[in-house]
């Protein structure tokens, strides 16, 4: 039986949360701390403040005995042998992260240290944080031997949080001493040594008693830069997948046969080879932006990282455009919006392409009637409800009416839609699809007019104009 270890969480949203969840599952008593009250209140009546699989189970099973949730940072720290720091490092206006609450949650774990404590950073954090983490600590008095600061990112996907960090692909441990190691260790045992598999009530997933997660021990600075860069070569492989995308479009090739055969080279791997309407959320735009910026720090020039920022940002325009040439005008359109959140299965908006095309779209003036099974309180806080932004309940009414139907996010139940019912519901058959759910022939042979990305008639000729126009304009031309 593997040891159990105290553990405090700092931060309560989707990675803390998930973390104290999956750390209460795995055997260890938990305490998730938070500075915002409404929402430690709301946890301890029970309630859970975002949407992710498994995690409402494993609070339910674990809230009683192994978890508990508290605005006390200094009683949580003194409870704890490893303290997780996991708050949010948005981005700085300069483009760096910033790291000031990370610095506020140091300083007070700070002043509360009355024994040896490992501190670890799991929030995404730039290089050398590590570094000054440890500044701020012994700045507060603390001795050395009183603390160790270690680097553990996380890598978890929001929709599918709770199992990547129950079957890890593989666990990172970026520390400068043994002492600290052998805590870490202990508190990933479960998981390393497979015992957590076994035990019969395990959240299923890809790893198992036979293949458990790798521990991978590294310098903390390399732990940094390992999920700095980690998220940047994935945006890059959105971005890469986008381009050739356009490419196809143009060529008149299918992007997802050219996907599949890319990714079927195991140097390459078929993740993140899905194209679309751009990368968004709380990483990938945050991340890359801060690695650039800590590349630019280091003296070393990083412009693939602009050019892959810069994709991501005309990939968004350019489905935009697409929209447009299958509607010619905008004013007073109503436009049907499945997907609001960045991705599907999960309530997350920030960053969400399906946000900014939607705001484009009120901009322009069409009445947009919008679907999401879990974003649409989170969306009414950046978009409320009015006569121009409807939130419905299901896609059909989404689809009500509507001059067309938009595709933004790949929620699992988008993939069951029934045809029949939303060709008779839409005003105009015209779907149009950032995400590639479906095969165009078959969507042409329900009666759609379906435009998606990078295939074969997967965009309405560029010049939109009718041609009754055409006479009058040479005309003006002429004169
Ligand atoms: P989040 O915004 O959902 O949660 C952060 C929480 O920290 C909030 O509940 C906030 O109230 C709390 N907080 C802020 N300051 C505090 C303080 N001084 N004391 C106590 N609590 C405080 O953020 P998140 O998405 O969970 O991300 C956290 C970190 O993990 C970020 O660095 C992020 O980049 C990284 N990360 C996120 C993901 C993801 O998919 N969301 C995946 C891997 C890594």
């Amino acid at each position: 039986m593997a040891k159990q270890v105290s553990i405090a969480v700092v931060g309560s949203g989707y990675v803390g949360l998930v973390a104290a969840a999956c750390f209460a599952e795995m055997g260890h008593r938990v305490i998730c701390v938070d500075n915002d009250d409404a929402k430690v209140t709301m946890l301890r009546e029970g309630g859970i403040p975002i949407h992710e699989e498994y995690l409402p189970q494993l609070l339910g099973k674990q809230r009683q005995n192994m978890v508990e949730f508290t605005t006390d940072l200094r009683a949580a720290t003194q409870a704890a042998e490893a303290i997780f720091i996991a708050v949010g490092t948005p981005q700085s206006r300069a483009g760096s992260a910033d790291l000031s609450f990370v610095d506020a949650v140091a300083s007070e774990i700070a002043r509360s240290i009355d024994s040896y404590k490992v501190i670890v950073e799991k929030s995404t954090v730039p290089v050398y944080t590590n570094e000054w983490i440890r500044r701020v600590i012994e700045r507060n008095g603390v001795p050395k031997d009183m603390f160790d600061v270690t680097s553990n990112p996380e890598f978890l996907r929001e929709g599918t949080a709770v199992v990547d960090f129950l079957h890890a692909d593989r666990i990172v441990i970026g520390t400068a001493t043994e002492r600290a190691a052998e805590v870490l260790r202990r508190i990933y045992e479960p998981l390393t040594s497979g015992e957590y598999y076994r035990s019969g009530s395990a959240v299923p997933g890809p790893r198992g008693e036979d293949d458990p997660p790798p521990i991978l021990q590294t310098s903390t600075k390399a732990a940094e830069i390992i999920k700095h860069a980690s998220n940047a070569f994935l945006a890059t492989k959105i971005s890469f997948i986008n381009i050739v995308a356009n490419i196809c479009e143009a060529a008149g090739a299918d992007v997802e046969e050219v996907a599949r055969g890319m990714g079927m080279d195991t140097r390459i791997g078929p993740k993140f080879l899905r194209a679309g309407i751009g990368y968004g959320g709380s990483c990938f735009p945050k991340d890359v932006a801060a690695f650039r910026h800590v590349a630019e720090q280091v003296g070393v020039e990083f412009g693939l990282l602009q050019e892959v920022e810069k994709i991501n940002e005309e990939q968004k325009l350019r489905f935009f455009q697409k929209v447009r040439s299958a509607l010619w005008t905008f004013r007073g359109k109503k436009i049907g919006v499945l997907g609001l959140a960045f991705k599907g299965g999960t309530d997350d908006i920030r960053e969400s392409p399906a946000l900014d095309i939607v705001q484009r779209l009120l901009h322009e003036g069409c009445i947009v009637s919008a679907y999401d099974p879990a974003a649409e309180q989170r969306a009414k806080d950046v978009i409320p409800s009015s006569k121009q932004m409807i939130y419905v309940a299901d896609p059909y009414a989404a689809a009500q009416d509507a001059d067309a139907l938009l595709i933004l996010n790949d929620w699992r139940e988008f993939a069951e839609l029934d045809f029949k019912r939303l060709h008779h519901t839409l005003r105009y058959p015209i779907i149009i699809d950032g995400r590639n759910m479906f095969d165009p022939t078959t969507m042409s042979s329900l009666g759609f007019t379906y435009l998606s990305v990078g295939r074969p008639g997967s965009s309405q000729p560029q010049d939109p104009i009718p041609t009754y126009y055409l006479p009058r304009q040479r005309e003006a031309a002429k004169r």
